[in-house]
């Protein structure tokens, strides 16, 4: 495994997906108590106790805020159901930028229902993207499409490769006004032969987020058997290198679906082993 400087705590960030069981509030005091800086909730926690009050805990809490999952969405059959979709991420970008967020995370979307057609989709992804970026750029709200494992492609992202997201973001921001990047989540890269020339082709100004867990070997659900760092074969160094090298240099964000263990393990607990990986194997 590859080892360079060690990670700085104050980058740690976590997102609320972790600690699957647990409200904003919550979630936000345990980050507190183990002085972690950053958090990334996902809609439905902030749904629970609304944006403003979402806004006071994090506040409270002095938390950065490193994404907000997610918007996207995007394909769809019919296009009233597509255009449901724009106006849902529209509303998340407002959200986004209520909570002070770095950015909004998009999951692109699969398959339309009874769908075969890849091309098709990928166009919804494009013009989907292309309606909400007006909107993010007046709320000064960068957009962060997330490429997807391919294993994902029916259901839930069509954009699979660093290389897609980025042709996107180029043909959508061609000046390249830092409307719209990536966010890298190692779980869903790691494995892609490309991917330190796309992440040096990314930028600081494209890389917006930095997701992190670990592939464990062997994994027993694709979705909810995620990692912790350090417990399967990503070579997470490696790749916060070639992030850094690249210009990034914004905070590291813990996100592990677990359905048969983390999730079932006290919020202390959690996050005391996020800390000593974070600090040890990233
Ligand atoms: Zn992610």
């Amino acid at each position: 495994m590859t080892r360079l400087r060690p990670t700085d705590p104050s980058q740690l960030s976590i997102n609320t997906a972790t600690l699957w069981e647990s409200g904003l509030r919550e979630v936000a005091e345990g980050l507190c108590r183990h002085g972690i800086r950053g958090i990334a909730p996902w809609r439905d926690r902030v749904a629970q106790v609304g944006i403003a009050q979402a806004r006071r805990i994090l506040d409270d809490c002095g938390l950065s805020v490193t994404g907000l999952c997610r918007g996207g969405m995007f394909p769809a059959a019919g296009a009233g159901e597509r255009q449901l979709a724009i106006d849902d991420s529209l509303r998340a970008i407002d959200e986004a930028a209520a909570l002070g967020a770095k950015c909004l995370v998009m999951v692109c979307g699969g398959l339309p229902e009874g769908s075969r057609d890849l091309p098709a989709a990928r166009q919804m992804v494009r013009d989907g993207l292309g309606a909400t970026l007006g909107h993010a750029r007046s709320c000064r709200v960068p957009i962060a499409i997330e490429p997807l494992h391919p294993m994902t492609t029916a259901e839930r992202s069509c954009i699979n490769t660093l290389c897609q997201a980025l042709d996107l973001c180029d043909e959508l921001d061609p000046d390249a006004a830092g409307a719209i990047g990536v966010a890298i989540d190692a779980y869903h890269v790691w494995w892609d032969p490309d991917l330190q020339t796309q992440v040096e082709r990314a930028g600081k100004l494209r890389l917006l987020a930095f997701h992190i867990c670990d592939w464990l070997r062997p994994t027993t659900d694709l979705a909810l058997d995620r990692g912790m760092m350090g417990d399967g074969v990503i070579d997470l160094p490696r790749l916060r290198s070639c992030m850094e090298a690249a210009g990034y240099d914004g905070m590291h964000e813990v996100e592990i679906f677990s359905k048969h263990n983390w999730w079932k393990r006290p919020v202390d607990e959690v996050l005391a082993v996020c800390k000593s990986r974070h600090r040890e194997v990233c």
